[in-house]
């Protein structure tokens, strides 16, 4: 049962349906396509457009074992050794044996991946990949793709309700604490209009990552953790919450700019550019066997360092000897960006450097995407499945999306054969008696991100971490204060967000200061090392009844 909601007006209309999935990323949008095989009623309901989460954004592509003399076992290899030992190997497994299927049956659904002129499938390789194996689709705008067809086949089923602009707030749960439906704020004209209820027998939460969490970061502005916030709040257990993948080569734009940052692919590097300092000189080769195509984490790590021993803010990515027609071809969307900042790729090299970019963490789920709370499932980059462990291989998360909402929808329809998924009876008054958490004002989006990014950002450390929990600590206990005085901040979407936000940033911060080691893509400046005997396990986080984050290591 929730001991606490987020502070909001009671619901004012109701709707019912079988499974509610929250999010219409590659995870929403696959449960929603195949729980409806079952004969089920869905309803998608979503934060804004039904494209508009992190999935739209990826350009390199789905990593799959699908070339030839690729196997599932050199994937799960790879796969191991990018998460630093802190993969679930099992589901690691799972992923790389049921990827390939998985994408097969994407491009039956309809979406339209490269081809070379044999009609066979055009693979490319990315950082920390030992073959190529990544699926893409329009050279850079595979997410654009997925996206597409996956929005087309839902408007194709009327079994399928699509809610746009609702803000999913918190969970529902029965009597017996079983997920119920859920509470959500939906900008809408009409009949379903401000704060109400959807009753569902289950719920899929698929909310996308929290990279709004820190000021810049390659994530829409969608992305504010909203459901590892609200799984908290329901009582669901959370981990990995500290592993935040940097991406290495996201397009500078100056010291101060904020929000969504242009990514330059992973895929640039894996055709062969260079990053090179403010001399011009090749820095990763010697550093690592892949050199530029290093795991995402050690190529992070090398640019910051590089960085600081230069005092630059930037280093860059130099593809000029891709030739214009390379470009315009392979990397339109980047190159198109690029150029709409000012900077020609095929003349010039890019000024890169780390943005936020990945949650490897999330809300803990089993191999069938069950969390600690019965009845609530979680999906794609809010959920914490285990195959990405401590960092994330590039290109495995849409995978992820794709694998997981199927064995999810294969949950859900057994157990809807086996009459284990009745209607439910929401506990409305169980749900009113939790505790209201007050809202920040909405101002604190920028300094709850400036906090995180000072503090907990690609380099931590004890001091800089206790910064940020500091400062994250005054903005809740302003919240507290306000309340108190009964000058509330106004519940609507941007404090409900900053709500999110500063829970999680909150969570992240805890768990990120008790890791005292350096582990994939977690830096820690006064703990340089990994260290396998003590910290070889997950940090499990929870919700104290004080409404406080707390993270216990995992028994070994
Ligand atoms: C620039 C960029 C490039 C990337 N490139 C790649 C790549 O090449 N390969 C790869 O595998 N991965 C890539 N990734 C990561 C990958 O795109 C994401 O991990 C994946 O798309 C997440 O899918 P999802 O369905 O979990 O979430 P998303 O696609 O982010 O969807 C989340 C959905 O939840 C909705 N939502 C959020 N909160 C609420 C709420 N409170 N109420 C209602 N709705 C809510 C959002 O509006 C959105 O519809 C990239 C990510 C970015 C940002």
């Amino acid at each position: 049962m929730s001991t606490h909601r987020l502070t909001a007006p009671a619901p004012g209309w109701t709707a019912t349906t079988d499974v509610v999935v929250v999010g219409s990323g590659v995870a929403g949008l696959t449960v929603a396509l195949n729980v409806r095989k079952a004969g089920l009623r869905v309803m998608v309901v979503t934060k804004a457009m039904l494209d508009d989460g992190s999935t739209r954004w990826a350009q390199g592509g789905v990593a799959a074992a699908l070339g030839e003399g690729d196997t599932p076992e050199q994937h799960l290899d790879d796969t191991l050794v990018a998460g630093a030992g802190l993969c679930d190997e099992e589901a690691v497994r799972t992923l790389v044996t049921e990827g390939p299927d998985a994408v097969r049956r994407l491009i039956a659904t309809g979406a339209l991946f490269d081809r070379g002129e044999d009609g066979e499938i055009l693979l490319t390789r990315e950082g920390g990949h030992h073959r190529d194996r990544i699926v893409h689709a329009g050279g850079d705008a595979t997410g654009a793709e997925i996206s597409r067809a996956l929005v087309a086949a839902v408007h194709t089923d009327p079994g399928i309700e699509l809610i746009e602009h609702a803000l999913v707030l918190d969970l529902l749960t029965d009597a017996v604490g079983h997920a119920a439906g859920l509470t959500l704020h939906v900008m809408g004209e009409g009949r379903r209009d401000g704060v109400g209820a959807v009753r569902a027998r289950a719920v899929v939460l698929a909310t996308g990552g929290m990279g709004q969490v820190f000021s810049a970061t390659t994530n829409p502005a969608v992305s504010t953790g909203d459901g590892v916030a609200l799984a908290l709040r329901a009582g669901a257990a959370v981990t990995d919450l500290e592993f935040v993948q940097f991406h290495p080569t996201v397009l500078w734009l100056g010291p101060e700019a904020e929000g969504q940052q242009p990514l330059v692919s992973e895929a640039v590097r894996g055709e062969g550019a260079h990053l090179v300092d403010a001399d011009g000189v090749r820095f990763m080769v010697g550093q690592h066997e892949l050199a530029e195509l290093a795991p995402r984490d050690i190529v992070a790590k090398a640019i910051t360092r590089r960085m600081q021993e230069q005092g630059a803010e930037h280093m860059f990515l130099d593809g000029r000897h891709f030739g214009a027609e390379m470009w315009e071809h392979r990397f339109p969307t980047i190159l198109a960006s690029c150029r709409a900042h000012g900077i020609d790729p095929v003349t010039e090299p890019i000024p890169v450097a780390p943005a936020a970019h990945y949650a490897s963490g999330g809300v803990r789920t089993d191999p069938h995407g069950r969390t600690s709370v019965p009845g609530l499932y979680a999906c794609g980059e809010v959920a914490c499945t285990g195959v990405h462990g401590a960092n994330r291989l590039a290109s495995n998360s849409l995978l992820e999306g794709l694998v997981f909402a199927e064995r999810i929808a294969a949950d859900l329809t057994g157990r809807h054969r086996a009459g284990e998924l009745p209607e439910r009876t929401v506990d409305v008054e169980a749900a009113r008696s939790a505790h209201p958490v007050p809202l920040p004002p909405s101002e604190a989006r920028a300094e709850i991100q400036r906090l995180m990014s000072h503090g907990a950002g690609v380099l931590r450390s004890a001091a800089s971490m206790a910064d940020a929990a500091a400062g994250l600590g005054l903005i809740a206990e302003q919240g507290y204060a306000h309340a108190a005085e009964e000058k509330p901040a106004d519940p609507r979407v941007e404090t409900w967000e900053a709500a999110n936000l500063l829970l999680v940033a909150t969570a992240l911060v805890a768990a990120a200061a008790q890791r005292a080691e350096t582990r994939g893509c977690h830096w820690r400046e006064d703990f340089p090392e990994r260290d396998d005997a003590h910290w070889r396990r997950h940090l499990i986080t929870t919700l104290a009844a004080t409404g406080g984050p707390v993270s216990t290591p995992e028994e070994q």
